[in-house]
């Protein structure tokens, strides 16, 4: 067996790096999610958590309640009636927060075209990624969360989130 030696003749190896940066990897490999199956998406959404994609490698853990959850993930259609309570559980979400917007429906409202819809999330609460398709599937999901997750690297961890635009 190959043996390998450190050579520390010049002194320990050493780290240097800020807390900023520190604090917001370990918060990008943590999205604790707050799934929101609406729809068909939400069974791509499922497919994402299963054990072929399997999210918890990307510390994405799907929760039940917006008070574990950092992400909010919209998967499906929004319909007026329902949109009170999503702006409700938008709100019970600690900041910092995020949104992903999954599939057409929640983007723009879809085919459904209709008095009933919301014609986009990004009406009710602020959409951080989009994830276009109908149904999208979970690679693009998975690589929506991977931009978000770049996404919070680039934030300040010191600095508050500022206030988000409403379309
Ligand atoms: S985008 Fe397509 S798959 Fe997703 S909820 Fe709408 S109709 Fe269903």
């Amino acid at each position: 067996m190959a043996e390998h030696q450190v050579n520390y003749a010049n002194g320990l190896p050493v780290i240097l790096t800020s807390v900023d940066k520190l604090v917001q990897w370990g918060r990008s490999n943590s999205l604790w999610a707050l799934s929101y199956g609406l729809a068909c998406c939400a069974i791509e959404m499922m497919a994402a958590g299963g054990a072929r994609y399997d999210f918890d490698r990307f510390g994405t853990i799907f929760r039940a309640s917006p008070r574990h959850s950092e992400v909010m993930i919209i998967a499906g259609t929004l319909c007026k009636k329902h949109a009170e309570f999503t702006r409700r559980l938008y709100d019970q979400m600690p900041d910092p927060k995020w949104v992903i917007s999954m599939g057409s429906c929640a983007n723009t409202g879809g085919m459904f075209n209709t008095y009933s819809v919301v014609q986009g999330v990004d009406r009710i609460i602020p959409v951080d990624i989009y994830v276009p398709g109908c149904a999208p599937r979970p690679e693009s999901f998975q690589f929506a969360l991977m931009i978000l997750q770049k996404k919070i690297r680039k934030e300040k961890a010191s600095r508050k989130q500022a206030i988000k635009r409403l379309i």
